[in-house]
């Protein structure tokens, strides 16, 4: 009978790290997956010699510098700058919001010319509301149109928003957007943090390392494992072997579970909702299709909200141009039902409740750590789930 310390349920970014950690402190550890590959959602297929993010387009940032120095550790990260385009009705806005956009949008050329028009229809977009009766935006059309104005809302915001989350502007609730942040700068950069970049080779070399010298398997669910508590609080479950005939007993003082937090639960008190993205990927004849590696669609009528070309987070200069193939994908914001992969939770009144209820359920289980964005139902960034896996692990 094997006998390990851990058995980690999800090779993601949170599985792959607390791996990695009690690897390196000697702990014995068995990581397995039900896709057919590891590194979760950073996993990346080689199409054309060109790493194609499968589960959606991933930019690492941070601002932390130990979460840094422990990635580049593992493997280095080039200095990727993720600077997004818009194409509204064929015409391009660079973004995040900046003194380029005001220029594209109005012609301005200093701060001053561009705030002013900022606050000219804000402050339009204030009476309106006012004339209508409302002392506070009532949803998110009224919350956007008093943060920026009525261009950059028309142009770059609504079209967008309503794709994302298939319903109008004017039906989702104010708060979903905080804060439109705009830069009286030229500065075409969207991430404030002070490091960011892609891991040179690609994720699958960043998941590689971490999971170096760890005992991993691939295609196996953990719920068809059998994995039952002993009276000593252990787990026990069985490897599946080539023949099913030759399951392997093993044991694990205990379980990192990183999936998705009802379905532990056997949905025993309803299933959470998800956003989810349909990605079409297409293979196109020539070195350079768009010039960059996303261009968000602000518009309605085109379906799909953004177009990924995958080799410009990793080729500059005249190596986009070695390479005479490009792999586009198209990305399709769509209502997830079980069966498709969940993305985004969805944290409305509903959701944060149930998962609240499962978060209560988890607390009482003995032996098992919850981690990642599944198991916890909560949006995270890489750097962050990176953060929160060494630090689950030093709170062994
Ligand atoms: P995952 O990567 O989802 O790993 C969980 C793993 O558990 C999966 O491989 C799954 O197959 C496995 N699993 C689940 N249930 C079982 C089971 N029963 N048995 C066996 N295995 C199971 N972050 C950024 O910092 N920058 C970005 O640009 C960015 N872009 C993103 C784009 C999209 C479309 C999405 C959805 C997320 C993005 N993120 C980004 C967030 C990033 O993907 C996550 O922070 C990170 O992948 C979370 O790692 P994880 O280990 O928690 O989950």
């Amino acid at each position: 009978m094997e006998k390990y310390d851990y058995l980690i349920v999800g090779s993601g970014l949170f599985g792959a790290t607390f791996a990695h950690m009690a690897h390196k402190a000697g702990k014995k550890c068995l990581v397995i997956d039900r896709r057919p590959q590891l590194g979760g959602n950073v996993y990346c297929d080689k199409v054309e010699g060109i790493n194609v993010h499968k589960y959606g387009a991933h930019i690492f940032h941070t601002s932390n510098k130990k979460v840094w120095d422990f990635v580049n550790s593992i493997v280095e990260f080039n200095r990727y700058t993720n600077s997004p385009v818009a194409n509204y009705k064929g015409k391009y806005y660079n973004l995040p919001f900046n003194m380029n956009t005001f220029n594209e949008m109005w012609g301005t050329t200093t701060p001053e010319a561009a705030q002013a028009k900022i606050d000219e229809q804000k402050a339009e977009a204030v009476e309106a509301m006012k004339a209508a009766g409302a002392a506070e935006p009532r949803n998110l059309e009224e919350q956007a149109l008093t943060l920026i104005g009525r261009d950059i809302y028309e142009k770059l915001i609504k079209g967008y928003t309503e794709k994302q989350w298939g319903r109008k502007c004017t039906e989702l609730p104010a708060f979903i957007i905080k804060r439109l942040p705009v830069r009286l700068v030229y500065d075409n950069n969207y991430f404030n943090d002070t490091y960011q970049g892609i891991p040179i080779g690609g994720y699958n070399k960043l998941v590689e390392g971490l999971l170096n010298g760890v005992e991993t398997m691939t295609g196996v669910d953990f719920l068809k494992m059998n994995c039952q508590r002993t009276k000593d609080g252990e787990w026990t479950f069985d490897i599946p072997a080539e023949s099913a005939t030759q399951k392997q007993q093993a044991t694990a003082r205990k379980l990192v579970y990183t999936g998705q937090i009802d379905e532990y639960f056997g949905f025993k008190l309803g299933h959470l909702n998800f956003r989810t993205v349909r990605f079409e990927t297409e293979v196109i004849d020539k070195p350079n299709y768009q010039g960059n590696a996303v261009v968000n669609y602000t518009d309605r009528e085109v379906p799909y909200t953004r177009v990924i070309e995958h080799k410009h987070f990793e080729m500059f200069g005249q190596q986009v141009y070695d390479y005479p193939k490009t792999v586009v994908s198209r990305e399709y914001s769509t209502e997830w039902k079980p069966g498709m992969e969940p993305y985004y939770p969805v944290n409305d009144e509903r959701n944060n409740a149930l998962a609240n209820d499962y978060r209560a359920l988890a607390e009482k289980e003995e032996n098992v750590i919850f981690g990642g964005r599944l198991a916890e139902y909560k949006y995270y960034d890489m750097a962050p789930v990176i953060e929160s896996a060494i630090r689950s692990f030093h709170a062994e």
